[in-house]
This record gives C-alpha cells, structure tokens and sequence, in this order.
C-alpha cells in the first residue's frame, strides 16, 4: 500500500488544501519548492548539524528494564524528551526555519496552544535572528504563563487571541489572517501534521529522523531494524508521524496511536478523534473532525493541552481509514497513573501527552521477546502544576 501525500495533496480522502484565496500564492510556492529545497545537499547538511548539535541527536534508544518487566515486554523507550526544549517539536522548527531562509522570509509567524510548538519556534528564530510572533489564545496564556514567559525571553512577540473559546483554534486563526496580510515577506511555521498541504507531508518528512534512527539504533541493539510494536501519543500527530513514517511500508510491524479519552471517549469531553470524528474540513485540510451532526467543531477536552485539538493530521486519518494504524485512546486518569509509573519505574517524568502513549500498554497482551518502542515525545517539567494538582503520588 502507498502511504506518500498523491500530486493534489491527498491521502486517500484526506488531506488537500483548503485555504482563502489570498494565501494562494504562498501555499503555491511552498508546494513547488518544499522537496527540492529539503534534498539540497547544502540544506540537508545544515539541518543535519543543527539536529546532532544543537538539538541533541541521536537522541537514545534506552531499554527499559523494569518497565518492561511490568508488561512482559522488551520495552524500549525513544528519548524524545531529551531534545533541546524538551520535546520533538523541535525538529519540525529546524526544518521549517531553514525553508523560510531558503524562501527568501525575513519574519516568521506560529500559533501555539500549551506553548511547546510557540517555544520551539521562538528558540529557532532566536538562534537564527529573526523577527517572530506567535498567536496564542488569552485563556491559554494565562494557563500556560511559563511558556509566554520563556517565549519573550527567547525575544518573541506573543498576541492574544481574542475570539471564540480563546485557545488553541483561535489562534490558529489569527495566525491565518495575520498571513493572508503579509504573504511575502513572512513563513507560518505550522506545528504539527496538520494544516493545508504540503504542511502534513512536509513536517511528517522532518519528524521522520525519529523513525531513522530507530531502525538505526535497534539494528545494533536486537540485530533487526524491526520492532514489533511501535506506541505514540497523537494530538495532531506529528511525534507518531516521525516514529512511523520508515515503517509504513513494513506491515509486520504494528504501529499504534494513542489519542486523549479525557474524562472518557462517550462522556462528552474528550480529545479521542477517530473515534469520534467525522470527515470534515478544519485548518486547511480535510480529515477525521470531532464535531456536531450539522458539521460545528465540538471543543475538545484533554487534562494534556498538547492533545487538546479537535481533529488528527490527513495522513493519520488515512492510516485509520485503511487500518495500517491502529487508535486506542487513554483517560485523563490511566494518563496521569502512567506518569507516575513511568516516574518511579524509570526515573523518567513523561510529558502528559507521552504518558497517554505509556498508559497504552496495559491494553495489550504482550510476550517477553515483544519488542515494543514507545516514542517518549517530551519531557514533565512543564507539566509540574498538573502533576502537582493531580496530587495521587
Ligand atoms: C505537542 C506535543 C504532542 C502532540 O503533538 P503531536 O503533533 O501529536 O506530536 C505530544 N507530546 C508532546 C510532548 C508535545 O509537546
């Protein structure tokens, strides 16, 4: 089965580019120029340095001995969380930073829920001098205050989004409309497998080192590059994307999306998109959507802000649709349990998102010669005050 984004930017039924008219021309020239600009030999040398440098990789492969003994597994855990800001998002920002040059935009512009996509873009414009804003709704930036913080420290502007629920959705349309008015000389540096294409294609590609170098690491670990399991959180998908995208092609390995159930998948406030959501088109593209039967998003729910998104990338939507990945969900709860497990079993404290994808593995019967990776996508110092709030440890 082919899994790659076709000409007109569809996976299957998903995907596209469903955009105002005045961003035509700059959704255009990023199409024409986004994979010749990526195989440069100069461009690929550049973000090769970057990633072993400044960002940390390779980042480990680590067996985890007594998380594996818990589940009766061969457990290994992708140290995501050991990325320069804590999470993989920043290897989407390194890449997309170095096409803006590329492309000729001086200024640079993101949207932001939790903050962890408006930081790592604010670290990348810092480290490369260029002007940023970021759009972040009021509501999240009063509950996210660290993260404004750090990204005015790093020399960023944050704005407010003011309209709607003033979160995550907002935000993201502000940043649209900021866009559509100076299309020239600015790059929208999306954070996640989302938006019109060639984004969902374009990060997925950048995210892809992850799966790399699995099959790298794993290789001189068990002498295959082949797990039998690979485990990932998904918000809008981009930390699953990278650890799946060199195994696509290779059915004999399972590969598993974790999304938020929040305070469970039928109570009404959830983030679980497949299991929820109808076709639908949101930011740009057309995928799997959580909403009413007469097409209005339904407000996602999700204790983990970076889950806390009504919809899934196309090319997610399109793994479930053709059953090549398969979506179990975690509870608020079940997460929560699995960041402390994972705390006193390995010494590790996961991100709230990550710890939905730990919380995965007791719906599973494994065997010891199981080889399971869990993509660790981020570290839990951001989520002190939910931790410390959820109390039970
Ligand atoms: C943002 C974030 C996520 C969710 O985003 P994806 O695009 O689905 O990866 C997951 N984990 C961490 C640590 C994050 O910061």
């Amino acid at each position: 089965m082919n899994f790659q984004v076709n000409k007109q930017g569809y996976y299957g039924r998903f995907g596209g580019a469903y955009i105002p008219e005045m961003l035509y021309p700059n959704i255009e020239d990023l199409r024409e120029r986004y994979l010749a600009i990526m195989n440069e030999p100069e461009f690929q040398k550049e973000f090769q340095e970057l990633l072993q440098h400044y960002v940390g990789r390779p980042t480990p492969l680590y067996r985890a001995k007594r998380l594996s003994e818990k589940y009766n597994a061969t457990i290994f855990l992708k140290r995501e969380d050991l990325c320069h800001t804590g999470a993989h998002k920043i290897n989407n920002t390194i890449g997309q930073i170095l096409l803006a040059k590329r492309l000729g935009k001086q200024k640079i512009i993101a949207e932001t829920g939790a903050g962890q996509h408006g930081v790592a873009t604010a670290t990348v414009c810092a480290l490369m001098g260029m002007e940023c804003i970021v759009y972040m709704g009021q509501l999240d930036m009063d509950r996210q205050r660290p993260n404004v913080e750090r990204m005015r420290i790093l020399g960023t502007t944050v704005v407010p989004a003011m309209s709607g629920n003033k979160t995550l959705k907002d935000a993201t349309n502000e940043a649209m409309r900021h866009w559509i008015n100076h299309p020239t000389d600015t790059h929208y540096i999306i954070g996640s497998v989302v938006g019109p294409h060639p984004y969902p294609d374009m990060v997925a590609r950048f995210q892809s080192v992850i799966s790399m170098e699995i099959r790298n690491q794993l290789q001189t670990e068990v002498g295959n590059p082949y797990p039998d399991y690979i485990i990932a959180c998904v918000g809008g998908g981009s930390n699953a994307a990278g650890a799946f995208y060199h195994y696509l092609q290779e059915e004999h390995v399972a590969l598993v999306g974790v999304e938020a159930a929040g305070k469970g998948v039928d109570s009404g406030e959830s983030a679980a998109t497949t299991a929820l959501g109808k076709p639908g088109v949101l930011h740009g593209s057309k995928t799997l959507l959580m909403q009413t039967p007469d097409g209005q998003v339904i407000e996602p729910y999700s204790i983990s802000a970076g889950l806390d998104y009504p919809g899934i990338g196309p090319l997610h939507a399109h793994l479930f649709d053709v059953g090549r990945v398969q979506f179990v969900s975690a509870t608020d709860d079940e997460a929560m349990e699995a960041g402390i497990e994972l705390s006193r079993l390995e010494g590790i404290i996961p991100a709230i998102e990550t710890a939905h994808a730990i919380a995965a593995l007791s719906k599973f019967e494994f065997t010891p010669d199981d080889i399971v990776v869990i993509n660790l996508s981020g570290r839990g110092d951001k989520d002190l005050e939910t931790y410390i709030r959820w109390g039970k440890y």
